[in-house]
Formats: structure tokens, C-alpha cells, sequence
């Protein structure tokens, strides 16, 4: 594990999987319509239960499709954590990735802090099915947090972990945030 400090928020940078993490919300990288077939969000509801899905399903129904500036928010099921927050990133090729991965990454951490977390838990949203280019992504992930570290107030958020599934991921990850931008 790796660690690195953003003023009063630490960066946890591990290899591992997100649906075992004792963190008080992970961030699912899921789709518009919540509907968590495969990749992580199919590992999240595997593991944690169907209740993950139907109160998924519920949230769509209330707000409709999620957008990148505003994750939904379920309980966790049968997982470590208090809450699931359902971001959804960009699909590479749809035009303003970065722009989108970066608020995607930004609005959850927010709502991670609203929710009074202490520590949350991210995936490489994005870089998966939807195919984001991950070094790029790991520079989404930079600029994010840089920015959230600098602009938030009230600061409830501690730690952000961001678990890689892969080696190759995972070292991406490690030089980006080791050289900066
Ligand atoms: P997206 O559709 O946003 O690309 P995916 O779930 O397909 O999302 O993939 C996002 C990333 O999550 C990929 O790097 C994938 O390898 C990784 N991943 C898949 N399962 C897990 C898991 N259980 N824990 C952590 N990361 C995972």
C-alpha cells in the first residue's frame, strides 16, 4: 500500500477487491440506469446481495438516470460499509471524457463527505468495460482529489482509498501519483 497526503486527506493507493473493504462508503462504477450486470458493480451485488439491486432499482425510479454530477446512494447490502455511492464515468469515445471522469470522481468524494464519511473506498471507474485509457484515468483521479482537497470545507473525509483489481493498474496508479502531474 502506498500513501499519499492532499493537505488533511490521505490517499491509500492498494491492490484488492473494493467489495471486501471495512470503509464507511465504496464508490461502485456503475451505469446510468444501475443496473450492476458486471465488472464491479456485478461483484458488489454478488457479494452484498440482491437488496443492493432493488434499492438501486428504486433509486431510478425516484431520480431518474444518474448522471456524472450526481451519484445515487444505496445502503451496502451484506458489505463492510454503511453506504454505496453509484457513480457513473464516461464511456471513452463519447467525447469530454476527462472532463467527465474528473466530475464523476469529485462529486463522489463530495457525497462521501455529506454523508459524514471518514474514509471511502473508489475502484478504477471508467478504465473497465468502458474502456478509459488508465493512465489517463489515474491523472483524472490526481486532479480530483487535488482539487477536492483544495476546495472543500468541512472536511469530514479522512481517507481515500483507491483499490486496483490488477498489478498492471495498480502500477499506473502508484507512478502517477508518485511523479504528480
Ligand atoms: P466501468 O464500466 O466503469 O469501466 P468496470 O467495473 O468494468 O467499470 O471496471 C472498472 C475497474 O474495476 C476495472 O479496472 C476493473 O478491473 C476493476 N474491478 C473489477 N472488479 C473489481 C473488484 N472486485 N474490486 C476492485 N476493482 C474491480
Amino acid at each position: 500500500m502506498a500513501t499519499y497526503l492532499f493537505g488533511s486527506l490521505t490517499v491509500q493507493i492498494e491492490q484488492g477487491d473494493l467489495t471486501r473493504q471495512k470503509v464507511d462508503a465504496i464508490v461502485n462504477a456503475a451505469n446510468k440506469h444501475l443496473q450492476h450486470g458486471g465488472g464491479v458493480a456485478g461483484a458488489i451485488v454478488a457479494r452484498g446481495g440482491s437488496i443492493i439491486q432493488q434499492e438501486s432499482n428504486e433509486w431510478v425510479h425516484l431520480h431518474g438516470p444518474v448522471t456524472h454530477n450526481h451519484p445515487a446512494i444505496t445502503g451496502p447490502g451484506s458489505l463492510f460499509c454503511k453506504y454505496i455511492i453509484h457513480a457513473v464515468g464516461p464511456i471513452w469515445g463519447e467525447g469530454a471524457e476527462v472532463d467527465k471522469l474528473i466530475c464523476t470522481i469529485k462529486s463522489s468524494l463530495l457525497t462521501a463527505n455529506d454523508l459524514k464519511c471518514k474514509s471511502v473506498a473508489f475502484p478504477a471507474i471508467s478504465t473497465g468495460i468502458y474502456g478509459f485509457p488508465v493512465k489517463l484515468a489515474s491523472e483524472c483521479f490526481l486532479h480530483a482529489i487535488e482539487q477536492f482537497s483544495k476546495e472543500a470545507t468541512l472536511l469530514f473525509l479522512e481517507t481515500v482509498k483507491i483499490v486496483l483489481f490488477d498489478t498492471g493498474t495498480l502500477q499506473v496508479f502508484l507512478d502517477t501519483f508518485s511523479t504528480g502531474l
